[in-house]
């Protein structure tokens, strides 16, 4: 396969598209001490070779600024000429663009992802029993029940990809690390926004679920 340049339209396109999920996550508190990091895959696509625009490491993500978003390549590294850094997250990226070829990957750290990744650390996923928003995941069956996988986290950021490849599911289109945050990806950024929300929405359903039943059984 010949890999045809990236057009300026759709690297500005790719841009735009960040920069509005940007805005709209900052405003919901997502990105608290600026951590997350969203990413939007642009032009050809082959496992061993592709390119996506990621948010810069270490930048309050409620600010827009010309400092916002770099292009990298397969391996996380930039493509153009930058001071930026990409995030050192940007390694997940790459492997989930890898394994899974999709379009966009968000990244975010919300208390409720981080609450039910140690609640459940010990089976390694968050269970969910015949919630409506599993459809989200174009899952259709009646009283579907999934299970979200929950990785290490380390420091060392490529200690946490091989345990990210060996549990990508694909039926599950995310992945949390254990008292971190989640991983959601989508063919585009309107499917990897749609899957990042309904995986919220989960957690936060989870975790009441959990706290109401403890309460139940504590009277
Ligand atoms: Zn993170």
């Amino acid at each position: 396969m010949s890999f045809q340049p990236i057009t300026t339209e759709d690297k500005a396109r790719a841009f735009d598209e960040l920069r509005e999920i940007k805005s709209l996550f900052a405003s919901r508190g997502w990105f608290a001490g600026t951590s997350g990091n969203l990413s939007v895959r642009v032009g050809d696509y082959a496992p061993e070779q592709f390119h996506f625009a990621v948010t810069a490491s270490g930048k309050d993500k409620s600010k827009e600024t010309p400092e916002d978003f770099l292009f990298v390549d397969q391996t996380g590294k930039p493509v153009e000429a930058t001071g930026l850094k990409p995030s050192a997250e940007t390694l997940i990226h790459c492997e989930i663009y890898r394994q899974t070829g999709c379009g966009a990957i968000f990244h975010v750290h919300t208390v409720f992802n981080n609450l039910v990744s140690e609640r459940f650390w010990e089976r390694r996923s968050v269970p969910v029993d015949g919630v409506e928003l599993i459809k989200a995941f174009n899952i259709w069956e009646e009283e579907a029940h999934i299970d979200i996988p929950i990785v290490s986290n380390y420091a060392e950021i490529p200690r946490i990809v091989p345990e990210v490849i060996e549990r990508l599911d694909s039926r599950i289109p995310g992945i949390l690390l254990r008292k971190h945050g989640i991983y959601a990806w989508g063919a585009n950024a309107f499917e990897a926004k749609r899957h990042i929300e309904a995986f919220e929405f989960l957690f936060e359903y989870v975790y009441r679920w959990e706290l109401l039943n403890a309460g139940v059984a504590g009277k």
